[in-house]
This record gives structure tokens, C-alpha cells and sequence, in this order.
């Protein structure tokens, strides 16, 4: 298995995580792009959003509903962005899916 973030969510891999459950896992990004950066990733293996169907969209529904419930624990009462990369193109580094949570400061609005 080379896919970081499945070795991530069966554990080995160590992360400063932040939240779990049956479906998902939010931890600490390990290059931060902001003050605050979280990651919320899949537990099981999904190539990117791109490959989200009625069989698995629940599990981006847990993920919306955990970031509103969690963000004011982590400094983002002000706002913040939900950002997830697609592809080459995209620039996805990790072909597994998952959101990047980025705030705890005010953020450029660039598209790169
Ligand atoms: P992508 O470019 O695929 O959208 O984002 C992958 C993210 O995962 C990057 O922001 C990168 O810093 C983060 N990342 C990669 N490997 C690890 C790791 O082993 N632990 C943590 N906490 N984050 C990681
Ligand atoms: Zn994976």
C-alpha cells in the first residue's frame, strides 16, 4: 500500500490528529500554508472528488458537518477556506481524497 493517507488513517502513520470517527479523520497538515491548516481525509480509499457517488457522498456530508461543529476550536471564528485539490491539474499531491481547511488569518483571494 504506497497511499500516505491510508496509511495515515489505519494508524501507521502518526499525525497530530484533531478528530475521528467511522468515516473520517482531521488531523494537522504537516507543511501548514497558513496559521491554521487541518486536513479531513476518507477513511477508506477514494481517489479525489472527482470519484464521490451516491454510495460514498455521505461521508463528505460528515466532513462538512464536523468542520462547522470543530472550527471554532481552532481559531476560525472569523472565517476560513475549504479548499480540495482534483488531479494534475489541480495540483494533487495525494491521490487520496480530502479537504484542506485553511484560516487563522485574513486569506488572498488567488486562484494559485
Ligand atoms: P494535496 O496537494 O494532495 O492536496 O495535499 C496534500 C497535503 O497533505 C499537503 O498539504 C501536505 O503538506 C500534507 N501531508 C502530506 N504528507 C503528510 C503527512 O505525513 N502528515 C501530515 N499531517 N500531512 C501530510
Ligand atoms: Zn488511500
Amino acid at each position: 500500500m504506497d497511499c500516505i493517507f491510508c496509511k495515515i488513517s489505519k494508524k501507521l502513520i502518526e499525525t497530530e490528529l484533531i478528530y475521528e470517527d467511522e468515516y473520517i479523520m482531521g488531523f494537522k497538515d504537516i507543511r501548514p500554508q497558513a496559521k491554521v491548516h487541518l486536513v479531513f481525509i476518507s477513511k477508506e480509499h477514494i481517489e479525489s472528488a472527482d470519484h464521490i457517488n451516491l454510495e460514498n457522498s455521505h461521508i463528505v456530508g460528515r466532513m462538512f458537518q464536523v468542520i462547522a461543529k470543530i472550527s471554532s476550536h481552532y481559531n476560525l471564528q472569523r472565517g476560513y477556506r475549504i479548499i480540495t485539490n482534483i488531479g494534475e491539474d489541480g495540483g494533487q499531491e495525494i491521490r487520496h481524497f480530502h479537504l484542506h481547511i485553511i484560516g487563522g488569518e485574513p486569506l488572498k483571494k488567488e486562484i494559485n
